[in-house]
């Protein structure tokens, strides 16, 4: 598979899986997000999606993006830290797509010294910015999504990592924060269940992104991650993207609340 998937007339609409289903996806900074990868893979599916941008910093990179898809998607500037921005996003929504399907949360941030030291020495307010950014705001986003879901329900992904359950050198704090991610997959799970609305996690492989190199020895983790791994390779993004796409699409109509390890079998593996 290539690094990065682009969008051509082959693998446009390869199902008609999610005609006519539309959604919102958060957390594209640039074509290398694993972002990017699951809204190729739900728009070759025959989805229509809008997207969200931190600030005016990503605001180009990610209008360029959008502009390489099929349809015109719209864009809503969102730091997730701000509530009067994701209120902004649901009304733009609301307008623009009157209900939708799906929601992907693939948001997440530390401060740099928090992720190079150890964890022991995480500050107050370090970890308060991580637990806001990378954890509350799939409960804020599901909250403000929750209205536009159709009757029959929906469907949310978030993107998560084994540091939540193992100790990762350097994952540190972002470990503790993805930690309390999957255990409100699992309560927002439950909420919203009795709506039929789904919420599940992807636990991916370490992938070659801009918020991985933020992890000192990164490069040291994807091999390691290579060698123990039980398919002997690193997860391609585009693998999250076709997971995303079974959990977001009626086909994972039966899973919630289930963290799906996509990570080419390093979990399992005791030695
Ligand atoms: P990325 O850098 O492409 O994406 C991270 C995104 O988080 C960026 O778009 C950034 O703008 C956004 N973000 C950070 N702070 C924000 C804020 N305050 N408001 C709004 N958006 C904010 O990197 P990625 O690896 O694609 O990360 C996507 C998700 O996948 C993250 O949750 C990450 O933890 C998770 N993940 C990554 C890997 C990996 O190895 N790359 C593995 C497992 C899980």
């Amino acid at each position: 598979m290539s690094e990065t998937q682009t969008v051509t007339e082959e693998n446009l609409f390869m199902s008609q899986y999610l005609k006519g289903k539309k959604g919102l996806i958060t957390g594209v900074a640039n074509k290398r997000s694993i972002a990017w990868a699951i809204a190729q893979a739900l728009t070759s599916h025959g989805a229509q999606l809008a997207f969200t941008y931190q600030g005016e910093r990503l605001k180009e990179s990610v209008e360029k993006l959008a502009a390489e898809l099929p349809y015109k998607a719209p864009l809503y500037e969102c730091d997730v830290t701000r509530d009067e921005q994701i209120k902004k996003v649901f009304e733009g929504l609301a307008h623009d797509f009157g209900q939708i399907d799906f929601l992907v949360h693939a948001v997440a941030y530390a401060k740099r010294e928090d992720l190079d030291g150890r964890t022991v020495d995480t500050s107050r307010d370090g970890f308060a910015l991580a637990m806001d950014i990378s954890t509350y705001s799939l409960i804020a986003l599901a909250k403000a999504a929750e209205p536009l879901f159709p009757k029959q329900g929906g469907s949310v992904v978030a993107l998560t990592y084994l540091g939540s359950e193992k100790v990762v050198p350097f994952y540190n704090v972002m470990g503790l924060a993805k930690a309390g991610l999957e255990s409100a997959v699992r309560y927002l799970a439950y909420d919203l269940g009795k709506k039929n609305i789904r919420v599940n996690g992807i636990s991916a492989g370490p992938i070659n992104t801009l918020a991985a190199r933020g992890i000192a020895k990164f490069t040291t983790m994807l091999e390691g991650h290579r060698h123990r791994a039980a398919l002997g390779r690193n997860v391609e993004v585009e693998e999250v993207g076709n997971a995303a796409f079974f959990l977001l699409s009626p086909l994972g109509s039966g899973v919630t609340g289930e963290v799906l390890y996509v990570d080419c079998g390093y979990r399992i593996m005791g030695f």
